[in-house]
C-alpha cells in the first residue's frame, strides 16, 4: 500500500528500524530528566537548527500537537487579541480555538497575526514574498506585534525565511515523515520577550514554563520520548532543507503540469487556479462527487491511498501529499494509475 494522505502520511521506511532501536536500547525507558534522555533532546534540537537552517537565536521546544501550539499562542503570547486572515479549514479552526481563550476584540487591537503558511485543507500556500509583506504591514501598525505561523504541512518540506515570523510550528506527521504525537515549536527572542511581559504561568504548557524546562533540555511533563528519538534519527538521515526544497518544488511543478497537460481531458482539474497560491506540498484536485468517489475507490484497489477532501471540499476533491518521504517510484505509480483511470 502506498499512501498520499496529507497527514498522517507516509513515514520514512527507516522509522521501523529506528523504533526497534529505541526499544532495544532502552531509550523509551529512560527517565526524562536523565543525562541520556537530555542528550537525545539536545541532539534533536541541534539537528533542527542545522538541517532546517533555523536561526541560532530562535528557540525550539517540543509539544504534543499543532493544536496545542494554537492554544499556546493564545494563552501565552496574545495580549489582547489575535488576527486570523484564513482561507481554509485549518485557519478557521485555529481562529475558533484562539477566540475561546482570547475572544476577538477590535481589529486594530490585535497584537498577534496568525497565518497558516500551507492550508492543507485546500492546497493553498502563503509565499515568503506575501509573508514579507505581512511582516512590513503588520509591524508598521505596531512595532512589537508578533506573527505566528502554522507550518504543519510545509515545515521540513520547503525552506522558510524564519525571520519573517516569531513563532513557527508543525506536528511531525506531515513533512517530517514520522508518526503523530509530537510537534516542533520554534520561537524568536521577540516571542520570548512577549511571553515574559505577559507572564502567563497558569498552565502546564505555558510557554515560559516550557522555555525554562527546555533551557535544560527537559520538558514540563513526561514527553513523547519515542517521538523525539525518531525525530532525531530522521533528521540525521535527511538532506539539508535547501536540497529538500528543490526536490519538493520540482515535484510540485511536475504534479501541476501533469494535471494541466496529461490529465487535461480527464474528469479532474486543479482546485487552485491562481498559480501563485498553489501549495508545493499538498496538491488538491477537484471533480464531480461521483468521479472523486470512483477514483478514490479504484486507487484503493490498486494499492494507493489518496487523501480525502477536507472541510468544504470533502466530497469534491482528493488531495495528494507531496511530502519528502514519498519516493519518485511512488509518484510514478500514482501518475500511471491516474492516466489509466482516465481511459
Ligand atoms: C494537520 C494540521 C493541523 C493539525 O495538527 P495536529 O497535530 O492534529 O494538531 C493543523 N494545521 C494544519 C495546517 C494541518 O495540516
Amino acid at each position: 500500500m502506498i499512501t498520499f494522505y496529507p497527514g498522517p502520511s507516509k513515514v520514512y521506511p527507516q522509522v521501523a528500524d529506528y523504533a526497534v532501536d529505541a526499544i532495544r536500547e532502552g531509550i523509551v525507558s529512560l527517565n526524562h530528566r536523565s543525562a541520556g534522555f537530555m542528550d537525545v533532546v539536545k541532539e534533536a534540537v541541534q539537528l533542527l537548527h542545522d538541517k532546517l537552517s533555523i536561526p541560532a537565536d530562535y528557540h525550539i521546544a517540543f509539544v504534543s500537537s499543532a493544536t496545542e501550539c494554537w492554544e499556546i499562542v493564545a494563552q501565552s503570547l496574545t495580549r489582547a487579541a489575535s488576527l486570523h486572515p484564513y482561507s481554509g479549514a485549518f485557519g478557521k479552526k485555529w481562529a475558533e480555538y484562539a477566540y475561546r481563550i482570547k475572544p476577538p476584540t477590535e481589529l486594530n487591537q490585535a497584537d498577534v497575526l496568525c497565518l497558516v503558511q500551507n492550508e492543507t485543507s485546500n492546497g493553498t500556500q502563503v509565499t515568503m514574498e506575501t509573508m514579507a509583506q505581512f511582516r512590513r504591514e503588520f509591524t508598521s501598525i505596531d512595532g512589537s506585534a508578533l506573527i505566528a505561523v502554522d507550518a504543519v504541512s510545509s515545515m521540513a518540506g520547503i525552506a522558510f525565511d524564519w525571520t519573517l515570523a516569531d513563532v513557527w510550528f508543525a506536528s511531525v506527521q506531515k513533512c517530517f515523515g514520522l508518526p503523530a504525537g509530537l510537534a516542533v515549536l520554534v520561537y524568536s527572542p521577540a516571542a520570548l520577550k512577549r511571553a515574559q511581559e505577559i507572564g502567563e504561568n497558569a498552565h502546564y504548557n505555558s510557554l515560559l514554563f516550557i522555555h525554562e524546562n527546555f533551557a535544560k533540555f527537559q520538558t514540563p511533563y513526561t514527553p513523547n520520548g519515542l517521538g523525539i528519538y525518531l525525530l532525531m534519527r530522521v533528521l540525521q538521515q535527511v538532506p539539508p532543507i535547501a536540497e529538500v526544497d528543490v526536490t519538493t518544488r520540482n515535484r510540485a511543478k511536475a504534479w501541476y503540469q501533469f494535471f494541466e497537460q496529461d490529465m487535461a481531458g480527464s474528469p479532474f482539474h486543479l482546485l487552485v487556479n491562481n498559480t501563485a497560491e498553489r501549495s508545493d506540498t499538498v496538491i488538491a484536485v477537484e471533480g464531480s462527487e461521483s468521479a472523486i468517489k470512483a477514483v478514490k475507490a479504484s486507487a484503493q484497489q490498486a494499492g494507493i491511498t489518496l487523501g480525502n477532501g477536507y472541510g468544504d471540499w470533502k466530497n469534491t476533491t482528493f488531495r495528494i501529499a507531496n511530502f519528502p518521504a514519498i519516493t519518485d517510484v511512488d509518484i510514478e505509480t500514482l501518475k500511471r494509475f491516474l492516466l489509466s483511470f482516465q481511459q
